[in-house]
């Protein structure tokens, strides 16, 4: 089985979006650490951070998947947007310690211009200030469709800043099914030589996460525009065959697609029906 849920808004708090999760029939879920855009942080209350870290495991749900913000960049050439970036990713994490069960996923950056090889340093060199001994939360690199500058969009790319980080046991990455397939990656008629690229790349054992959306561009368009489940280029089959997919096996699996809270009830039902199938 895979935990399957949506991302929600943190709007009306943490415990909130557990029985919103609960009430769609899901039993994991992705929120945004801060304002997508601006940056600005939900404050959290300490009960209502105890009542959801309560519920998650009343529910038995999986780990649930916290996004940074966009405006996020660790690698930007632009030196007071990377200082910006590294003070997000510190105080994120810190933040992070009220919910010992998510984990923190962040899009590695932007290098605007500076190449590849310099945006991989630089984004090294940000977890290597904020990671500590201590340290508990697991922090996840999305996979990327290559848009722009953006870096990680190939495995090795991602590969390339986990072997520069120290203290990479607290290293991950959230597989974006949208974004691997924008980057080139052929989920449809190679799934299963794609995840063997993955293992002997990065190791199966880092993939914690699963950003489950289907794709309004075709394979290798890199232009990272999710598409609802079925109705785009990686279609309804495919995602049915990564679901079910056993190296994915008891993964959060966050849908990011186009849809209002009943579409993704809907998801949520039918990714549901292929597991109770199978
Ligand atoms: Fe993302
Ligand atoms: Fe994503
Ligand atoms: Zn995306």
């Amino acid at each position: 089985m895979i935990y399957i849920g949506c991302h929600l808004s943190v709007t009306n708090g943490y415990e909130a979006m557990g029985k919103t999760m609960i009430e769609f029939d899901g039993n994991t879920f992705a929120y945004f650490t801060r304002n997508p855009r601006g940056g600005k942080s939900k404050e959290i209350i300490p009960k209502d951070a105890a009542a959801l870290n309560a519920l998650l495991k009343e529910n038995r749900f999986g780990n649930p998947v916290a996004h940074a913000s966009y405006t996020m960049n660790l690698c930007a050439a632009n030196e007071s947007t990377r200082h910006n970036g590294l003070d997000m990713l510190q105080k994120d994490i810190e933040r992070m310690a009220n919910f010992p069960d998510s984990y923190y996923n962040f899009h590695p950056g932007a290098h605007t211009g500076q190449g590849v090889e310099k945006g991989i340093e630089l984004i090294a060199e940000a977890l290597n200030c904020v990671l500590l001994p201590d340290t508990q939360t697991i922090v996840l690199l999305e996979t990327m469709a290559g848009k722009g500058t953006e870096v990680g969009r190939s495995f090795e790319e991602l590969r390339g800043i986990i072997d520069r980080v120290k203290l990479n046991d607290k290293i991950g990455v959230c597989f974006d099914t949208c974004h691997t397939w924008d980057a080139g990656y052929d989920l449809v008629n190679d799934l299963d030589g794609v995840l063997q690229h993955f293992d002997d790349v990065i190791g199966l054992d880092r993939l914690y996460a699963v950003h489950f959306n289907d794709s309004k561009n075709p394979c290798g368009s890199h232009k990272d525009r999710h598409e609802k489940l079925g109705e785009g280029y990686i279609g309804m089959d495919a995602m049915k065959r990564i679901a079910l997919h056993p190296a994915l096996q008891n993964k959060p699996f966050i849908l990011e697609t186009p849809n209002d809270n009943v579409g993704y009830m809907k998801e949520i039902a039918i990714v549901k029906s292929w597991m109770e199938s199978s």
